[in-house]
C-alpha cells in the first residue's frame, strides 16, 4: 500500500526532526550559489543558527522574477559539471525560468513520482502511457522516470495526435494514463467519435490529471466518460515537476510531500501566514535538491491545508485543490500565459484599438480563449481585409502562445470601458 512506508506514515515529531535536519543541509547547499550567499549575508543567516524551523521565517521570498533576474545559471549551487538536466516552466514570457538537476536530484525526484503513482494503485503490472510533451516540460520526463522506477511498462507517447494515442491505449492494453483534465475529456470525445467505448474497449483504470487547474465537476465528468478513477497531480518545474502533491485513494486533497519541502501558506498581501485553514498562496522550500535549492518559494498558487488526518494514515499534510493564482497567470490547456503577452502582440497592430477583453471557457468539452478586440477609429470595415487582419493576429498570437485564440474584431466603443481597473480576463471555467 506504500511505497516508503516509514516516511509516508511518519510522526510529526519525526517528520518535524527530518525537516529541520534537511533545512540545514539546503541553507548549506544553498549559499554556494551566488544568489542565496548575498541573502544570507544580508541576512547575517547561516545553517547553524538554525534551532527550529520558524527560524526560516526570517528569510525572505524567492520569486519567479528573481529566477528570471539570474537567467541562466544564477541559482546553481553546484558547478554545472555536475548538473545533467535543465528544465524550464512552460510558459514563454521573457526568460524562462531555469531549473537544473544533478544526478541525484532526478533521482529523488523519480523516487517521489514513484510514491505517488504508487499510492493510486499503480504497479509494475500496468501500462502507463504518459501524454504530456516531453521538452523541457517537466510533465514528460517527469513521469517518465517516475514510471520507470516503479516498474510499470511505460508508454512515451507525448503530447497529441489523439487517433494515435487511441490506437496504443487499445493495443498495448493502456491501463494508466497522465494527461491534462481538458484533453482527457477531448480524448474521451475523440474515443466516442470513433465509435469505441473507453470504458468497455480499453483496460483503463487510473489516470493522474493535472499541470491546470480543474474543479471536482470535471474530474467526475472524466471518470464517467472514460470509466476511470482520476487522481490530481500537483506539480511546478521550480519544485521538479509532477510529484509535489498528490491525491491518495481517499480522493480527499493533495498529501504535499513534507519530506521533500517545507510548505507555508501566506496571505498574497500581508505577507503573514494565514490563520490554519484559510486559503492563501502556497510558499515552498525545497529540501533535499543540491543543484538549485530554492527557498520560501511564491508559487502563486492559491490553496489552503485541509483540516483532520487522512483515512489512508499518511501523515503529510493536504491540500486543497487549486482556487486560483494572486498573479494574473492564465493556464490554459496545460501552457502558461499571462495578460500582457496578448496584449503586446495586439499592441503592435495599428488597425487595432487599445481596448480588448479575454474570455476563457469551456466550450462542449474543451477550454477555448476568445479575445474581443476594438478596432481603431480610422480603420476599414471592409470584410475582406478585417479577414486578412484577423488571420495575420491569430497566426501571431498562436506563435507566441503556443496555442489558437478565437479573435473578434469588434467597432471602437463596444467594450465596457472602466474608471478604476480595466477587466481584461474573465475566466468562466469553474473550479470549484
Ligand atoms: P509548470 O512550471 O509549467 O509546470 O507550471 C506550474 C503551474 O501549473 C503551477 O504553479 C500551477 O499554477 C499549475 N498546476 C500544476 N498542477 C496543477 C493542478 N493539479 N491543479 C491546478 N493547477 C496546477
Ligand atoms: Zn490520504
Amino acid at each position: 500500500m506504500y511505497w516508503q512506508k516509514e516516511l509516508e506514515t511518519i510522526s510529526r515529531n519525526d517528520l518535524d526532526k527530518l525537516q529541520l535536519e534537511r533545512l540545514k543541509n539546503t541553507v548549506n547547499q544553498a549559499k554556494n550559489s551566488p544568489f542565496y550567499a548575498s541573502i544570507f549575508k544580508e541576512y547575517s543567516f547561516s545553517a547553524d543558527k538554525i534551532r527550529s524551523i520558524e527560524d526560516l521565517w526570517k528569510l525572505p521570498f524567492t520569486t519567479k522574477e528573481d529566477l528570471r533576474s539570474q537567467y541562466p545559471f544564477g541559482m546553481a549551487a553546484i558547478p554545472l559539471q555536475k548538473c545533467v538536466r535543465i528544465h524550464s516552466s512552460s510558459g514563454t514570457t521573457g526568460n524562462p525560468t531555469v531549473v537544473l538537476h544533478s544526478a541525484k536530484d532526478l533521482e529523488e525526484w523519480a523516487n517521489q513520482v514513484a510514491r505517488c503513482m504508487y499510492m493510486v494503485g499503480i504497479r509494475d503490472t500496468d501500462v502507463f502511457q504518459n501524454t504530456s510533451g516531453y521538452g523541457m516540460f517537466t510533465g514528460g520526463l517527469g513521469f517518465q522516470y517516475g514510471a520507470e522506477k516503479l516498474g510499470a511498462l511505460t508508454v512515451p507517447a507525448a503530447a497529441g495526435n489523439t487517433k494515435r494515442q487511441i490506437k496504443f491505449i487499445c493495443d498495448f492494453g493502456t491501463t494508466c494514463l497522465h494527461i491534462i483534465p481538458s484533453y482527457a475529456t477531448r480524448l474521451a470525445e475523440v474515443f466516442y467519435e470513433m465509435g469505441l467505448d473507453p470504458r468497455k474497449d480499453t483496460k483503463l483504470r487510473t489516470i493522474c490529471i493535472g499541470a491546470e487547474p480543474h474543479s471536482e465537476e470535471q474530474r467526475k465528468r472524466i471518470e464517467e466518460l472514460l470509466g476511470v478513477k482520476a487522481y490530481n497531480c500537483f506539480g511546478m518545474s521550480e519544485m521538479n515537476g509532477p510529484g509535489v502533491a498528490f491525491e491518495c485513494p481517499e480522493q480527499n486533497g493533495l498529501h504535499i510531500w513534507e519530506d521533500y519541502v517545507i510548505a507555508e501558506i501566506i496571505d498574497p498581501e500581508t505577507l503573514e501566514p494565514v490563520p490554519e485553514g484559510e486559503v492563501g498562496e502556497l510558499v515552498l522550500t525545497t529540501l533535499n535538491r543540491e543543484a538549485m535549492p530554492l527557498i520560501r518559494y511564491r508559487t502563486r498558487d492559491l490553496t489552503r491545508f485541509l483540516p483532520g488526518d487522512c483515512p489512508c494514515g499518511r501523515t503529510h499534510r493536504r491540500i486543497d485543490r487549486f482556487k486560483g493564482r494572486s498573479d494574473d497567470m492564465i493556464i490554459l490547456k496545460g501552457v502558461n500565459l499571462f495578460p500582457i503577452q496578448i496584449e503586446t502582440i495586439l499592441m503592435k497592430f495599428k488597425e487595432l484599438g487599445s481596448n480588448y477583453l479575454i474570455t476563457i471557457d469551456t466550450v462542449g468539452n474543451s477550454d477555448e480563449m476568445l479575445i474581443e478586440v476594438e478596432l481603431s477609429d480610422l480603420f476599414t470595415d471592409d470584410y475582406s481585409t478585417l479577414q486578412r487582419l484577423t488571420k495575420e493576429i491569430v497566426r501571431q498570437l498562436k506563435d507566441e502562445l503556443l496555442l489558437t485564440p478565437h479573435i473578434k474584431l469588434l467597432a471602437k466603443g463596444s467594450l465596457p470601458t472602466s474608471d478604476g481597473k480595466v477587466v481584461r480576463v474573465k475566466d468562466l471555467r469553474k473550479l470549484s
